[in-house]
């Protein structure tokens, strides 16, 4: 088997070591396989984690096509094995009622396909106690991480689950995945350089919580990865690879960390909040498409606040009650004043932070410029990759992007480079510049 592993297979391995501390990091997934083809080894991989089961492998229409049908009759070497072809496969409450009935006969499962196949499997197991294990259709970081995205009362959240036991990735199925899908892939996972600043940020101000483990992982690949985005649209292995490596220890990241902040800061809270408030004005873009196009614009604010010779000075925070509650509804405004409360600076809070960058800015700024990618070099990758990279390109109207720009800080208690830039009265003229850009980058092929 020609593999692709690479520090994923040592981590797998335990032999992995932190370049500081020396530990090394226990993986919660037993057995991670990167490969150009899995072809022939079905059952090899499944044998020693759900071997003498009785086994429900589940796909849906397209996927069984793509990989479902080889794994079910592979996987019938090991005993008795059900196909189960999930049609109608949304992240719902009621779906997964009727994945787990369809599935009641098994004593383990197997997933094969993309996103809500999986988090359904991965959520489906979870509630009946199951093992499961899964086969991916797409370079995307859910076969890897410990929680399912799923829709329970009206209410998207991401729920903690017991991580699959294998999580297996073909690469030339992986090749033939929809491009729009591999470029989202790609947006969701270069998040990082956002994420990783605003959460470092956050630490050096208020000493929150900080590990680094993952990102020192992301580092053997991520400036690959950029550097070949043009390959994943045509279905390059060497690029896939990478894009795999990088996704599953993105999906990992919130076992290493205990929290989901490695990977959702301020570009998450925005893509949340088009999500929450668009309405029937959405425009159908997913996760992925979104993250890149956030991740964009709070890779631009970062580079101007942070990139500045000078400190920005804050002032007490200033929750927007009255404006919030005409827009979103008194619910809303409540739940997002309790949100912001945790975060909010006072004038004592505000001058204390305005006197230590005043001492000394460079010093504070150092260590986050260091992990802080040049705003070209991101956009170039994009680029590369087919990604959507303005609001206009998602389809969304410019001023709504521009009030979720605004408005997103108030959603969640993480501190970011968005309550920088609203603290400091910034933020109003970023959105009004983002809001004024042109629907797609003239000039530009996408
Ligand atoms: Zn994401």
């Amino acid at each position: 088997m020609e593999t692709y592993g690479g520090v994923v297979d040592a981590l797998v391995a335990g032999t992995w070591r932190h370049p500081r501390s020396g530990a090394v990091t226990p993986v919660p997934v037993e057995s991670i396989v990167i490969a150009r083809s899995l072809d022939g080894a079905e059952a090899d991989l499944v044998a020693p984690l759900l071997g003498g089961r009785r086994l429900a492998v589940v796909t849906g229409e397209r996927t069984r096509e793509a990989l479902g049908r080889r794994v079910v009759k592979a996987l019938q070497a090991l005993g008795t094995v059900e196909e189960v072809v999930w049609r109608d496969p949304r992240p719902e409450a009621g779906a997964i009622d009727a994945l787990r009935h369809a599935t009641r006969h098994a004593e383990a499962l197997v997933s094969v396909g993309s996103g809500t196949i999986t988090d359904g499997c991965k959520y489906a197991a979870h509630l009946d106690g199951k093992d499961f294990c899964c086969f991916a259709t797409s370079p995307m970081n859910t076969y890897t991480a410990p929680a399912a995205s799923i829709t329970r009362d009206g209410f998207k959240g991401s729920i903690t689950c017991r991580s699959a036991r294998g999580a297996f990735f073909d690469l030339e199925v992986l090749s033939r995945c929809p491009a729009r899908l591999v470029s989202a892939a790609f947006a969701d996972v270069v998040c990082r350089t956002t994420a990783q600043v605003d959460w470092l940020m956050s630490h050096r101000l208020f000493d929150t919580p900080y590990v680094d483990t993952p990102y020192h992982l992301l580092a053997y690949d991520e400036a690959d990865l950029i550097e070949r985005a043009g390959g994943l649209p045509g279905g390059d292995i060497e690029a896939l690879a990478l894009l795999t490596r990088v996704a599953v220890i993105m999906g990992l990241a919130t076992s290493f960390t205990g929290t989901s902040h490695c990977g959702s800061m301020a570009e998450h809270m925005i893509s949340h909040g088009i999500d929450m408030f668009a309405g029937a004005a959405h425009p159908g873009s997913s996760h992925g498409e979104q993250v890149g196009v956030t991740t964009l614009s709070m890779s631009a604010l970062q580079n101007r606040i942070l990139g500045d010779e000078s400190p920005p000075v804050l002032r007490a925070t200033a929750f927007p009650r009255a404006e919030l509650e005409a827009r979103y509804g008194a619910e809303m405004a409540e739940t997002m004043a309790a949100q912001s409360a945790a975060k909010a600076l006072d004038a004592a809070a505000a001058d204390r932070i305005n006197e230590k960058w005043a001492k000394d800015w460079d010093g504070f700024v150092a260590p986050l410029r260091a992990v802080m990618l040049p705003f070209a070099r991101l956009l170039a990758g994009m680029t590369a990759a087919g990604a959507p990279r303005t609001a206009g390109e998602l389809g969304l109207d410019p001023a709504f992007y521009g009030r979720m720009l605004r408005d997103a800080r108030w959603t969640r208690d993480r501190y970011s480079i968005l309550d920088v830039a609203g603290d400091s009265g910034t933020l109003e003229a970023f959105a009004s510049e983002i809001e004024a850009q042109p629907p797609s980058r003239s000039g530009e092929q996408r």
